[in-house]
């Protein structure tokens, strides 16, 4: 019946979505019809007569161009990334995002060996990697926050017990450097092992090449703002290209790459996790015990009433319009939302 009218009165339509009981008095019209509709029988539609009807959508104004279903899955993926790297805690991370392999990162993420383990084992792996790239393990520092009950802020890095234990401390602690510069020394010489494997260049020479690296190097301090790899990014699991430059120009074929990175990858996470983090959580819960906290008192959440409101305060998320500027051009020519990631 729609179709119909706008064919015979030669209406040129236009859909906008207006907001649920916003007040529009229109939209009020069609809801009040559309609820007395609900109870009545008296509409039949004709469905032959609505088969050429056809619907286009548009983006900022502009006609999408693009096949609706891939357009709008690469626009939500561009939306999250956006939403990712805006996010407070990824500040390092909007500096050196053009340095990132995001297509390998994201595989080395979800990478699992073939070795056989429990779900369990499986699943605290998986999540301890995310937190990685998240840098939100439970450190002493975020602890402190989100248990104030618990963790009083006179709690020091239960190595050293002189500095706060922050994301960077934890790894870059000089009591554990030493745990830190093996495992970084052995994920060199696996890289070197697995890249000798498909190539036709001398040992020595690759691993050359690799070691004389930037994001190998152990950084003094936090980096922040300095646009180049270092070692304390390259733990968070992010791939940056020039290993990929490196790892392409060694081996006689690309195509193992991929394998070659999350291998290794998956390697340093492993020692990570049971050289370095395992053995600190074992160290931190005999502080714990020390104190007698038991698992029950860790397991409790902050209780406003009972210990006053959180003084924390909130960080406000800086509003991008970035994502939605590059959505109105990949509604025209497609792009894939990676390359939204390597749009300025
Ligand atoms: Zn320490």
């Amino acid at each position: 019946m729609i179709f119909e009218l706008i064919s015979t009165l030669s209406l040129h339509v236009s859909l906008f979505k207006i907001k649920g009981h916003s007040n529009n008095h229109f939209n009020d019209i069609a809801d009040n019809l559309a609820n007395t509709g609900r109870h009545l029988h008296i509409l039949d539609t004709y469905v032959p007569q609505l088969t050429n009807w056809t619907c286009h959508l548009s983006w900022s104004d502009r006609l999408i161009e693009q096949p609706l279903r891939s357009f709008l899955k690469n626009t939500f993926k561009a939306h999250n990334f956006d939403h990712w790297t805006t996010n407070f805690s990824n500040i390092r991370l909007r500096a050196i995002q053009h340095l990132v392999h995001w297509p390998y990162t994201w595989s080395c993420l979800s990478f699992h060996s073939s070795t056989p383990s429990s779900l369990f084992e499986y699943n605290h792996f998986q999540s301890f990697k995310v937190n990685c790239l998240n840098k939100s393990l439970p450190t002493l520092e975020k602890l402190k926050i989100t248990k104030p009950h618990i963790y009083k802020a006179s709690w020091y890095c239960c190595k050293c017990n002189t500095s706060k234990e922050t994301w960077f401390h934890l790894w870059f602690c000089h009591r554990s450097i030493d745990t830190l510069k093996d495992i970084r020394d052995q994920t060199l010489d696996k890289f070197s092992d697995l890249v000798i494997l498909n190539s036709r260049h001398k040992r020595s020479e690759i691993r050359h090449d690799l070691a004389t690296s930037s994001f190998w190097i152990i950084p003094t301090s936090q980096p922040t703002a300095i646009n180049h790899f270092s070692f304390a990014d390259l733990i968070t699991g992010l791939i940056p290209n020039d290993l990929v430059t490196i790892i392409d120009y060694h081996i006689t074929s690309t195509t193992y790459t991929e394998a070659i990175i999350n291998e290794a990858f998956h390697f340093m996470f492993n020692k990570l996790y049971h050289d370095m983090w395992i053995p600190r959580c074992s160290q931190l819960n005999l502080v714990e015990k020390s104190f007698n906290l038991s698992s029950h008192d860790k397991r409790s959440k902050y209780d406003s009433v009972i210990h006053g409101t959180l003084t924390q305060s909130r960080y406000q998320r800086p509003v991008s319009t970035r994502w939605i500027n590059w959505c109105s051009s990949a509604s025209q020519f497609g792009f894939s939302w990676i390359d939204f990631i390597n749009t300025p």
